[in-house]
């Protein structure tokens, strides 16, 4: 066994998408977007687990889109990143929504689509003000003109994606909503069969007239809500968890130096214990020195710098065994640390912590119910 691991509660997972499926109403579909290795909680786990949940899957990249129909994911995939020509007859053939932004993308598609003998399903993505890819409201709209005379396209949806979105006020969002809606009151989008869809998490949580016909909030399905989310999704909790046994156990003398580069000197004699996880799990060199473990219901400091494999931990003159077990995100006793904490302490967004995750530390599944197919 190794000795740290993740645990992901897949019985609070759900919990939080069936609060999100209430939040939102019956008439408006739920697309859970689990790229980058489901934020790290586990690509196909977390698909398995939550599919029949959901109206979509979303995924940045063919790749993985194949990975899940590979794994006998059946529910529609919805692959966001911009496509390249060598993609599209995997697009095609593994029956994936894909994601089309430009005309020149299109004539490549129509291409594959008469190679193949397949018609394509497509999502037309429009910027609206994220800047990163998609067309222009005006491109899209005489795009979708062209598009719908072609028998080789099915255009199933329609989306833009948000910028901002830190306050139920944001200017920069709104104003993105609004873009969006006025392209859709030209007369070739009016009447059409067409799934729109803007909202991401935040969106979800303060901005209701973002929701169209669908919505994608992928950290608040994992448990991070914003700061001021509204009470109705309260309940909703993280279902990641890292963990360790504690693997070595010494006594360090006053003025002695600990960890690369001696970075911190023992003032007083002291008990240190070594946690065996280090940046090469993905968990981050800047928490060296200043980011902390529970062990035993309390929380310890991390001492010197954090290596590739294992840290150190200052347990003071408590009494900490090989073994026992510790929490490095999550709860313990009365005491948390949240991805949130661990994201401040790096300066960086709680995304980039879950992401770096990498897949040397298992992932273990708790409370799954055994599917019965
Ligand atoms: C990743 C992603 C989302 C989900 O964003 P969250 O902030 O995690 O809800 C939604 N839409 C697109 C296009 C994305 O790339």
């Amino acid at each position: 066994m190794h000795p740290a691991w993740i645990e992901i509660d897949i019985a609070q997972l759900k919990k939080n998408l069936a609060l999100i499926k209430t939040a939102i109403g019956s008439k408006v579909r739920l697309c859970l977007p689990i790229k980058a290795n489901a934020y790290g909680h586990g690509l196909v786990p977390v698909a398995r687990a939550i599919a029949n949940m959901v109206d979509y899957l979303a995924v940045a990249h063919v790749t993985e889109a194949v990975q899940l129909r590979e794994a006998k994911i059946e529910t529609p995939i919805l692959v966001l990143g911009a496509i390249h020509d060598e993609q599209i007859g995997d697009l095609l053939s593994y029956n994936l929504d894909f994601t089309l932004s430009s005309a020149y993308k299109a004539r490549l598609v129509a291409n594959w689509c008469e190679k193949l003998r397949r018609v394509a399903r497509v999502h037309l993505e429009v910027d609206t003000g994220m800047r990163r890819t998609g067309m222009r409201p005006e491109t899209a709209t005489s795009l979708y003109a062209e598009l719908k005379k072609n028998r080789c396209f099915h255009v199933v949806g329609i989306y833009s994606h948000l910028a901002t979105g830190s306050s139920p006020s944001d200017v920069i969002a709104h104003a993105q909503i609004d873009a969006f809606s006025a392209m859709l009151h030209d007369p070739v989008f009016v009447g059409e069969n067409l799934i729109r869809h803007l909202a991401n998490s935040t969106a979800t949580q303060y901005l209701l007239t973002s929701y169209f016909d669908m919505v994608r909030p992928a950290m608040l399905c994992f448990g991070y809500r914003a700061p001021s989310s509204p009470d109705k999704f309260c309940g909703i909790k993280p279902c990641f968890s890292l963990k360790a046994r504690v693997s070595y156990f010494k006594v360090i003398e006053a003025g002695e130096g600990i960890s690369y580069g001696h970075t911190h000197t023992a003032r007083e004699r002291t008990r240190v214990v070594t946690v065996p996880v280090g940046y090469g799990d993905g968990y981050r060199r800047a928490l060296s020195n200043r980011g902390e473990v529970l062990i035993g219901g309390k929380r310890y400091p991390i001492i010197g710098t954090v290596c590739m494999d294992q840290f150190m931990v200052d347990v003071g003159t408590d009494s900490v065994f090989v073994g026992d077990e510790v929490v490095l995100i999550g709860e313990q006793g009365p005491q948390s640390i949240g991805v949130n904490d661990i994201a401040t302490l790096c300066e960086t967004i709680p995304y980039e912590i879950l992401c770096l995750f990498n897949e040397r530390i298992p992932r273990k599944y708790l409370n799954e119910i055994p599917s019965t197919s």
